[in-house]
């Protein structure tokens, strides 16, 4: 990403084709599609890349098996086909999870599981690319297309790792299947004591979702897009009715400056009734959902468990990143959308689910952190719970031009983006089909690829692969060249104090909770461990501030931990 200063005088300088309103995924996924069909592209962020919901999700890129239950038929499809296409795009950064449903006492695994579990299965099945002959393996065999073969038998003949697809193949999950107690417990050993008998296993997948949204617009600006973050649109910009581009304020210096455009594209997320009449929108209405995380040696796992919440509701408990995660809730929320802490009553529900199901009894005290985030639901004006109502990207046109983009998931970016730029196209008159189903996101790398560098842990390689892909050369050399930035940031875990050199350098971040929040994860998987005046001192090293700077930057950072919750009690 190019230094913010140089973002800004280029943002102020230019007219562009299109100006982007929101870095999350969405907005992410618009300046991407815009640019590689030839708009000059601006975007804006007004906090920080993905500091919305996109830094906030169940971290899973799936079709969404719960939405079978609302018979949102179509949104699973079109989710289930993005699944398989990002992990071809990105391999390193999004991986297939074994997910299992457990039974206990020799039942038979639950009979409307197994029913939306196929179902889940048939839509996985691209058929278009099986056809052209592209679609291989899950686990080193080739795919099967036909739903002819009875699924609620164990074959037991192979492990349940999923094999990442070798050159030149894509990734499509195995059909569900039964396994044994073993099997359960091989991939959920935080379930050993309570003697599972049986279990389904399908797949879907997972991410870093900041990572995500990161790699999205680094691809975006290789294809010329201005991308600057901590820049606010204040209003829009209309010439003679029509909107011509956006006031902005520079969140640092205070200054305030007009981006030029022929189109504006709102891609705010839970803020989208902000920049806009409120009569030319549906209402958002927010539904807050929590996660928590505890340490994998508090709870074991190295797949996911479907996990029983009570009142018909299930909630995930997944491996991630070295930790367990446990979520999500999804209750409506009134409270202030910029900072969003978990509740102490979303927490309860959840470790009491944890410890019912798994019979730990695990308490507060044993977090290592917690997140909580808002869903940018769309109402319809009818009272059902959140939780009922769809996932579905909407996108609508005001009075002025300005497109609205909004709802739908984080899965589903690639086609929000898409049905936003079919419709700047379709406006401009041009000939410019989609291209982002066929653009690497990043460039992946095998850890074993990497140098090796000496200070610089084992274990840390794999994790940059999986965080940069062939960039973790740059960490690396920075590594190499500065011998004490080879060190962990936390110590047992992977993140190099390297990485809060290179946030700074070549992905904007500007603050302390730019870099342990988002860059890396560290604020929710160490909350309660973060050595914040370390990382102070490399940030400030990079960015020139000086001792007043640098401890108002610390004291600022304690102000956003304690508003977003993170290693409170
Ligand atoms: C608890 C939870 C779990 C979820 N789990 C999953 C999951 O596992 N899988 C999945 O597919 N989806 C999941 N989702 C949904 C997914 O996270 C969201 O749909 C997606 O992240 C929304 O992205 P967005 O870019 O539209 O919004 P955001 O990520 O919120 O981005 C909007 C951005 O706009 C910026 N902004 C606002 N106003 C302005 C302005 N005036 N000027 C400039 N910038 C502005 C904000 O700062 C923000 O960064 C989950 C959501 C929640 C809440």
């Amino acid at each position: 990403m190019i230094e913010r200063a140089q973002a800004l005088h280029a943002l102020s300088e230019n007219e562009f084709d299109v100006v982007v309103v929101g870095g999350g995924i969405t907005g992410a996924g618009v300046a991407l599609d815009a640019a590689t069909r030839g708009f000059s592209v601006a975007l804006l962020e007004r906090a920080d890349f993905a500091a919305g919901t996109s830094s906030r999700s169940s971290k899973l890129v799936h079709g969404g098996l719960r939405y079978l239950q609302n018979f949102d038929l179509g949104l699973v499809r079109e989710a289930l086909l993005e699944r398989q296409l990002m992990v071809a795009l990105a391999p390193h950064l999004v991986h297939p999870l074994p997910l299992v449903v457990p039974a206990f006492d020799g039942a038979r695994p639950d009979r409307l599981m197994g029913v939306g579990l196929n179902l889940y299965d048939v839509m996985s099945v691209d058929r278009d690319r099986l056809r052209a002959g592209r679609s291989v393996i899950g686990r080193g065999k080739r795919a099967r297309a036909s739903s002819d073969r009875s699924n609620d038998r164990s074959n037991g003949e192979e492990g349940n790792r999923p094999t990442q697809p070798e050159e030149g193949e894509s990734w499509s999950p195995e059909r569900h299947r039964v396994i044994s107690g073993e099997e359960v417990i091989e991939l959920l050993p935080a379930l050993t004591a309570r003697e599972p008998t049986s279990g389904y296993l399908f797949y879907d997948c997972q991410t870093d979702d900041v990572r995500l949204v990161l790699t999205v617009l680094g691809e975006a600006e290789r294809f010329g897009t201005v991308c600057a973050n901590r820049v606010d649109a204040l209003r829009l910009l209309e010439h003679d009715g029509r909107a011509s581009g956006v006031r902005a304020l520079d969140g640092e210096s205070g200054d305030e400056f007009d981006v030029h455009a022929a189109n504006v594209v709102n891609a705010t997320g839970i803020w989208a009734d902000r920049l806009i009449d409120a009569s030319e929108l549906p209402r958002i209405r927010p539904s807050r959902g929590t996660h928590i995380i505890l340490r994998h040696e508090d709870l074991p796992l190295l797949g996911g468990a479907i996990v029983p919440a009570g009142d018909g509701r299930t909630i995930f408990a997944l491996p991630w990143l070295g930790r367990t995660l446990v979520g999500t809730t999804d209750r409506d929320y009134e409270g202030e959308l910029d900072h969003v802490r978990p509740s102490t009553d979303d927490v309860d529900y959840l470790l009491a689910a944890t410890n019912a199901f798994f019979g730990t009894a695990l308490a507060t005290r044993d977090l290592a952190g917690a997140y909580a985030g808002v869903r940018p639901l769309i109402s319809s004006g009818d009272p059902k719970k959140s939780v009922d109502i769809s996932r579905k990207a909407e996108l609508y046109e005001a009075s002025s031009g300005m497109l609205t983009i909004t709802g739908g998931k984080l899965t589903t970016w690639r086609r929000m983006a898409k049905l936003t730029v079919d419709r700047l196209v379709e406006r401009d008159s041009r000939d410019a089909p989609c291209h982002t189903h066929e653009i690497p996101l990043g460039q992946a790398i095998a850890a074993e690829d990497l140098p090796r560098v000496e200070g610089v842990p084992a274990e840390s390689y794999e994790a940059l692969a999986g965080r940069y892909g062939y960039a973790a050369h740059d960490v690396l050399a920075l590594a190499a060249e500065r011998g004490e930035l080879a060190q962990p940031i936390v110590a047992g875990l992977p993140d190099l104090l390297a990485e809060v050199a290179l946030a700074a350098r070549r992905e904007q971040a500007r603050s302390i909770g730019d870099v342990l929040l988002r860059r890396t994860r560290l604020g929710l998987l160490a909350a309660h461990e973060l050595p914040v005046e370390r990382v102070a001192g490399v940030l400030a090293r990079e960015l020139d501030w000086d001792a007043g700077r640098t401890a108002r930057e610390i004291e600022r950072f304690a102000a956003e931990a304690s508003a977003e919750g993170i290693g409170s009690e």
